[in-house]
């Protein structure tokens, strides 16, 4: 089936090459340029296990995938890489460590992995002439101007002192022993980087900064496909502790704030970006959704209300419990205390708009994780009741 972009305009299938394509939202991208367009995926990645559906041989898209097992970092000379982004008409970064529990438990791979690891990328879409769409975050804006003013004070509910604007907001970062923003400040050097060499090198870019997009295959539930040691990002937390019927842990209380962006309204907005390069590139684009903005206590009590309403169980068996950061994430935790993004560029350029609300969005994670995890918890029981 034909495609037009928003000026009207046929689009050519195109080759694209997806670093970090394997993950959370390189599965569900991987998903819609195969199951609805017409384009060629090269993934690249060091694990395939969140896209092994689609690489099973003799499906109608079989040959329009490709995947490849490289760790970028790993691949010291570019033997692997290169070739890949030479064949390629775009590129799109997804690779990094994105978790905030490695923040400050892992700054030198966080930093490496989000600043370091992503040059050689760059310098090739330069050499190649390729369109780079990179993958940054909402995190580069870290703390608003607000969070310095009194809790009660008249300013706080001044919209520009906590809406987060790609080309107004200053970006602003805790001291250096929180090394909570080792990520924020590699993903801002990136970012910087490419605005540079685009200036320099004629580079066509697009910066992408999601802001807390959820759905299935976010993460992993420890014990079950990660280690139990490891703490996922929010959302696989409490579904993991839902589903184990263990307390949700509030960190600092919960009263951090976030906009939640169902995956798949966010990734529309990537097809749309992809697919109409005349106005994307050159842009920095939040993609988010502000009508989902809730205190991270208030996520967790929806969370429960909508599980004890899948599982036909009072909501009252389930519970929330106070933690400090320097508990749950150790020394050197910091948090953005609001993240409300300004939707103004990309609904402008792209006409894009999410629609979802956060109590769907959350049934449609629960109803997943339950199928997808119910025989392991099911096992970890019995195993325990046997013990
Ligand atoms: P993810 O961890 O699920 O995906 C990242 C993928 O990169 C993983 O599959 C991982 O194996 C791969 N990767 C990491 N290092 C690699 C290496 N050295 N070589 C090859 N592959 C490597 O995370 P995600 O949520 O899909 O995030 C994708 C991108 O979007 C990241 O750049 C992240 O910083 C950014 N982002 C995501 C969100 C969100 O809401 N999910 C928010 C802000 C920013
Ligand atoms: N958080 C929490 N309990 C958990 C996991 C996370 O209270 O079990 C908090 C965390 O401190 C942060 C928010 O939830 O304030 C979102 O964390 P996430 O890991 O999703 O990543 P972030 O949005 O900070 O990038």
């Amino acid at each position: 089936m034909e495609r037009f972009n928003l000026d009207g305009e046929k689009i050519k299938p195109l080759t694209i090459c997806l670093i970090g394509g394997g993950g959370f939202i390189g599965s569900h991208l991987c998903e819609k340029l195969l199951y609805k367009t017409q384009h060629t995926a090269i993934i690249i990645d060091i694990s395939s296990t969140k896209i092994k559906h689609l690489l099973r041989p003799y499906s109608c898209w079989f040959g329009r995938v490709q995947f490849h097992e490289i760790n970028v970092k790993r691949d010291t000379l570019h033997r692997h890489l290169e070739p890949l982004i030479a064949a390629s008409d775009l590129v799109i970064n997804l690779a990094a460590i994105c978790t905030p529990a490695n923040y400050n438990t892992r700054p030198l791979d966080t930093i490496k992995s989000n600043s370091v690891d992503a040059i050689p990328v760059v310098e090739f879409c330069i050499k190649y002439k390729k369109r780079l769409i990179h993958f940054s975050s909402c995190e580069v804006y870290g703390k608003t101007i607000g969070s310095f003013l009194p809790k009660d004070h008249a300013l706080q509910n001044v919209s520009e002192l906590y809406l987060l604007k790609e080309y107004d907001s200053p970006c602003i970062f805790g001291s250096i022993d929180k090394q909570r923003w080792t990520y924020a400040c590699a993903k801002q050097m990136i970012e910087r980087l490419i605005y540079a060499q685009s200036a320099l090198h004629s580079l066509e870019f697009t910066i992408v900064r999601p802001f807390n997009w959820i759905g299935p295959r976010m993460d992993f539930i420890r014990g079950i496909d990660g280690p139990r040691e490891a703490v996922p990002r929010v959302l696989a937390c409490f579904t993991g502790n839902l589903l184990r019927g263990k307390p949700l842990k509030l960190v600092d209380g919960g009263q951090s704030q976030r906009s939640f962006c169902y995956i798949k309204e966010a990734i529309e907005a990537v097809l749309l970006i992809i697919e109409n390069p005349a106005r994307a590139n050159g842009k920095i684009f939040n993609v988010g959704n502000p009508e989902n903005d809730v205190t991270i206590k208030q996520l967790a009590e929806l969370m429960i209300e909508v599980y004890a309403d899948v599982t036909k169980q009072p909501a009252s068996k389930f519970t929330t419990i106070d933690v400090s950061s320097n508990n749950f994430y150790g020394p050197g935790y910091d948090d953005s205390d609001k993240r409300i993004p300004d939707m103004t560029i990309i609904n402008r350029e792209l006409g894009w708009k999410p629609a979802m609300r956060l109590r769907t969005i959350l049934k449609l994670c629960l109803d997943h994780a339950i199928n997808e995890y119910k025989s392991a918890i099911k096992n970890e029981c019995d195993s325990l009741l046997e013990f």
